[in-house]
């Protein structure tokens, strides 16, 4: 029996999972196809918000796996939800990140304060990006030391890439907690927002569990990710089994070492196919 005839939903990231920046990990794209063929209900749900769902989705379906955007959460569109309501009615907001999460942001009825004029922001919202610099660091400060609210996509400390891995959003958001004394509402994984979220999406597609007479539906739910703290933490905690695969963030040594461990390690997707 395969370790996927256990579930009938998949959460599953991206980053380090499906893909390693612009590279697909070996094998995702087959094991991933073969799981919806079996009818397997899979949503995606990724800490980066660097690219909107339709563009992840795009993606996907570049490399053989048919998804609709719906079926993609990202901690940007939980960040985003839990800025707007910071932010309030007519309120606004400074965004230290990319242009598909500012316009997220916006997308809440928040309006948008850039550069100096952020010190004025009701909410400030965090994520990794590469024009990150001491300007932003600044006015976020400032806003922070005003009474804003701090809202961010993640705590991940870094991103996996080829050759290595890059600093993430944790990062920077620890400058902007470190500068301003505060501490983040967290919308990605491992909190409960994005969780919620996503098993929202499943429940409304067809989503049906087999067996549950016999366990809580939640074990027919997997979560499977490659970093311990974000996806198997959170996952444990949304009450979903969990698998960890080694091609990103964590490794083998790091799984066992974890109290208490992930209930599956496997090398990369296809092991799920085992
Ligand atoms: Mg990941």
């Amino acid at each position: 029996m395969a370790l996927a005839d256990q579930f009938d939903g998949l959460l599953v990231d991206l980053d380090g999972v499906v893909w390693l920046g612009r590279e697909p990990v070996p094998g995702s794209a087959e094991t991933l196809a073969a799981l919806l063929a079996a009818g397997k209900e899979i949503v995606f749900v990724t800490n980066n918000p660097a690219r909107p769902p339709a563009r992840y989705a795009e993606r996907l379906r570049e490399m053989g796996v048919e998804v609709v955007p719906e079926r993609i959460v990202t901690a940007g569109m939980v960040a985003a939800r839990l800025a707007g309501d910071a932010a309030g009615r007519g309120g606004s907001a400074f965004v230290i990140g990319e242009s598909s999460l500012k316009e997220m942001v916006v997308a809440t009825g928040a309006s948008l304060l850039e550069g100096e004029a952020g010190r004025e922001a009701d909410v400030v919202v965090v994520s990794g990006h590469r024009g990150f610099d001491y300007g932003e660091l600044l006015t976020a400060k400032r806003a922070l030391d005003g009474g804003a609210a701090l809202v961010a996509t993640s705590h991940d400390p870094t991103m996996p890439m080829p050759g290595g891995e890059w600093p993430g959003t944790g990062s920077i958001l620890a400058a902007v907690e470190t500068a301003s004394g505060r501490t983040a509402e967290i919308g990605g994984k491992p909190e409960r927002h994005l969780f919620e979220m996503a098993l929202d999406v499943l429940a409304r597609g067809s989503f049906r569990t087999k067996d549950v007479e016999k366990e809580p539906r939640e074990r027919r739910v997997a979560m499977i990710g490659d970093r311990i703290a974000s996806d198997i933490d959170g996952g444990r905690a949304a009450g979903l089994a969990t698998v960890l695969v080694l091609s990103g963030s964590s490794s083998r040594a790091q799984a066992e070492a974890a109290e208490p461990p992930p209930d599956h390690v496997i090398e990369n997707l296809a092991g799920l196919l085992r």
